[in-house]
């Protein structure tokens, strides 16, 4: 057994010695053409080695140079539609950030819109602040004044039974609504009632439209906010303090 691995070895060390060729002595000559050759320039080994490296457009495959154009064209090719492709993958992800934008916004606003309904406060009608709460001509101006054309709707600013819907002193026609709190919200000068009393109303809901009825030198609601029921507070602080700015 040892034997045998013994012969083995030195058949596989053997191996090479017998099948290789012994390697031949290189010329000097040719390695000292070949230094020059790749040392000096190229016009220089023309003329100090015309035979041995002949000149530079006899060596030149004809087809050479139009494979190298070719393939710089192919590359540059290659690189402008890599450059396309990135182009177009950055424009969509571009596209799709705005996009993810715009969903979050609108999801957004709409929790915005869900919490003020869930909070139940509305404005009491669209149009603009023409008179704010205080003294006003020499007396106490307890509400608020939105101007705005005849028939505007006016909605309840939040859920509440309506406990009074008809006329009253200074405000022509008026509806008061009473809240699950106590506050009793009211609204003058109003053209048309819509809920009458005993009517429950959810926040937004339709009860009058505007109107210029009564003491009004426009047509406008007037609303204010009477807290417990008695004690008219200043509506645009109580309305801000619930979401609703006007
Ligand atoms: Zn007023």
């Amino acid at each position: 057994m040892v034997a045998v691995l013994a012969a083995g070895a030195v058949l596989t060390v053997g191996a090479p010695l017998i099948s290789g060729t012994p390697a031949e002595e290189p010329d000097t000559r040719v390695q000292e053409v070949l230094r020059m050759a790749f040392s000096t320039p190229t016009d220089k080994i023309t003329s100090q080695y015309p035979v041995l490296v002949p000149p530079r457009a006899a060596t030149a495959d004809p087809g050479a140079e139009a494979r190298k154009m070719q393939l710089a064209l192919q590359l540059q090719q290659q690189r402008a539609a890599q450059a396309a492709q990135a182009a177009e993958a950055e424009r969509q992800r571009v596209a799709a950030e705005a996009e993810a934008q715009r969903v979050a916004q609108q999801k957004a606003a709409a929790a915005e819109a869900a919490r003020k309904a869930a909070a139940g406060f509305a404005r009491p009608a669209a149009g603009r602040l023409t008179s704010g709460f205080g003294a006003r001509w020499g007396t106490t101006h307890y509400g608020i004044d939105i101007a705005n054309s005849i028939g505007t709707p006016i909605v309840s600013v939040a859920p509440g039974t309506v406990i009074e819907a008809g006329p009253a002193s200074g405000f022509g026609l008026w509806v008061r609504v009473q809240h699950d709190d106590g506050t009793v919200t009211i609204y003058g000068h109003v053209n048309e009632i819509k809920a009458g009393k005993g009517t429950r109303v959810g926040a937004g809901q339709l009860i009058a439209t505007v109107g210029n009825r009564g003491q009004s030198t426009g047509p406008h609601v007037h609303f204010e906010v009477w807290l417990g029921g008695s004690n008219k507070v200043d509506p645009l602080s109580w309305l801000r303090q619930r979401g609703v700015s006007i």
